[in-house]
């Protein structure tokens, strides 16, 4: 395929955009003695211990999750050592008691766009590699973003995005925050409201500082960088030498830029199935507690992707570590665990049956109706487009339908974006998040943002669930926050009047 679109904001977009570039000075500031945080050597170490743990220490290390704190990598790694049918039941009934603690029944609703597929990098398990000849390239202008925002704000009902972006240089910055604020600018009306994006989280390469002061002026929500693998030595085999991918302190201290930037509000993650399972949860926690240590703010979110098949990829047909679904429900739990106050993305990678049994461990956050072809919604919203994209999608299904099972289950979705517009971010969130605090606000809102969803977009087996269960959570706020009940009715009469996007 021809190139047909090219990116049409002059403003911002040079005609010759600079190439991506690794600053050296913006690792090495943060070392240690020149060291970095993945102390490789007592991870393996931790990782060798063999037997199964007294249920005692299970307990007391449980104990500590429930009360919201951070496990140390020794308590972490003795989870991981788990195998007993009775231990590995109360690890999930007390990752679930803790997901319920600082999240309640709240499930956050999101949706993916790829705005490009060009990429300069060539890292062996992904279909956008630059030496897989055979996918299609393609990055969209700002029309056509302003398109599958419509779809997605208008049709779909998303509130919520991850924009992703291949790492090339006409997908820089510059580029980013132009598409950024094509997404904002998007307004569509609706059956009896109106509906927008309300928060663009981002997914791309890592950044120099300055780049990233730029996207946080733009509007950024979370800024993700997954590390992939933690364990360097198949970091660099997977990210073949010479590209700039293949720089592993450059990604790792992405978070640190970051925070200097004036970001608190970050997501990791690990593509489950490049390295042994155990040696990323460490590492995952170890990235967690160094940015706890050094900035006193951890993950907003942790992704956990699997090594899914892509078009003309073949490392991903039978992947060294691939992760088997039996671990792949022990990991989440025990991230669950480790990381208590932190919210857990359980992607459509997953089929919608695996998705159904791994929520209930802790998951926070999941996308429905995704398409990861670029352009996608606006042009081929039936269709998986194995040549278009980067990995092949697990679960389909539409958002009326996930939202339908999701009700039927108890949960409610969210669509609220209240919270880093309220500067609930970083130190504050952290706080809320500990205290069990934040689910206050989040209730409210969840409710709120639910109401408009129903009545824009829901189909009328959806709409007939959520009237229920949005009555029985009304019900509940009036128990629970009296004080602020009369506010939220206020609020609550007004959405379903057709205003929108009120909140806490
Ligand atoms: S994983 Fe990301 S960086 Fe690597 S080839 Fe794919 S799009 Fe490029």
């Amino acid at each position: 395929m021809t190139l047909a679109h090219t990116c049409t904001n002059t403003t911002r977009q040079p005609a010759h955009p600079p190439a991506p570039a690794i600053y050296p000075e913006q690792i090495d500031k943060y070392l240690t003695g020149g060291r970095n945080f993945i102390d490789h050597t007592a991870i393996a170490r931790l990782l060798e211990v063999a037997g199964e743990p007294d249920p005692r220490q299970v307990e007391d290390i449980l104990a500590k999750s429930l009360a919201v704190q951070t496990l140390s990598p020794d308590e972490t790694a003795l989870l991981l050592r788990v195998r007993g049918d009775e231990s590995l039941e109360r690890m999930r009934q007390a990752a679930a008691t803790v997901k319920k603690k600082v999240y309640d029944n709240r499930i956050v609703t999101f949706a993916p766009l790829y705005m490009s597929s060009r990429c300069v990098n060539d890292c062996l398990y992904c279909g956008f590699r630059r030496s897989n000849t055979a996918a299609h390239r393609r990055t969209l202008s700002l029309a056509e973003v302003k398109e599958e925002a419509t779809v997605l704000a208008g049709r779909i009902g998303h509130k919520r995005l991850i924009v992703v972006y291949g790492e090339h240089p006409r997908s820089g910055v510059d580029y980013i925050a132009s598409t950024m604020e094509a997404v904002y600018g998007v307004k569509v009306k609706t059956r009896r409201g109106w509906g927008q994006i309300r928060r663009c989280n981002v997914n791309a390469a890592p950044m120099s500082i300055e780049d990233l002061a730029v996207l946080k002026a733009a509007g950024l929500g979370t800024y993700q960088v997954f590390q992939e693998t933690y364990h360097r030595p198949t970091y660099e085999r997977v990210h073949p030498a010479g590209t700039l991918k293949s720089n592993y302190l450059w990604r790792l201290y992405s978070m640190h830029r970051a925070m200097e930037a004036g970001i608190d509000d970050v997501g990791l993650g690990a593509l489950f199935g490049l390295y042994d399972w155990r040696y990323e949860v460490m590492g995952l926690l170890y990235h967690a507690i160094e940015l706890e240590r050094r900035f006193g703010i951890g993950p907003h979110t942790i992704s956990f992707p699997r090594l899914e098949p892509a078009a003309n990829t073949p490392f991903t047909q039978r992947p060294d570590h691939a992760v088997d679904d039996a671990d792949f429900e022990r990991l989440v739990t025990v991230l669950r665990l480790a990381v208590p106050y932190t919210g857990m993305i359980l992607t459509a990678r997953e089929p919608a049956n695996l998705r159904r049994r791994i929520l209930p461990l802790g998951c926070t956050q999941m996308d429905a109706g995704s398409r990861i072809g670029v352009g996608g919604y606006a042009t081929r919203p039936d269709a998986d487009q194995t040549d278009d994209q980067q990995f092949m999608l697990g679960d389909t299904r539409g958002l009326d339908t996930v939202i339908r099972e999701l009700a039927e289950a108890g949960y409610i979705t969210s669509f609220c974006t209240a919270g880093y517009r309220c500067g609930r971010t970083g130190t504050k969130i952290m706080n809320l998040l500990r205290s069990g605090a934040e689910g206050r606000f989040c209730k409210l809102n969840a409710v709120i943002t639910f109401r408009e969803w129903l009545d824009d977009f829901a189909g009328p087996e959806t709409l007939a669930v959520g009237e229920a269960l949005i009555a029985h959570e009304i019900d509940q706020i009036r128990r629970t926050q009296p004080k602020m009940f009369e506010q939220f009715m206020e609020f609550y009469g007004k959405t379903q009047d057709g205003r929108r996007d009120l909140y806490f």
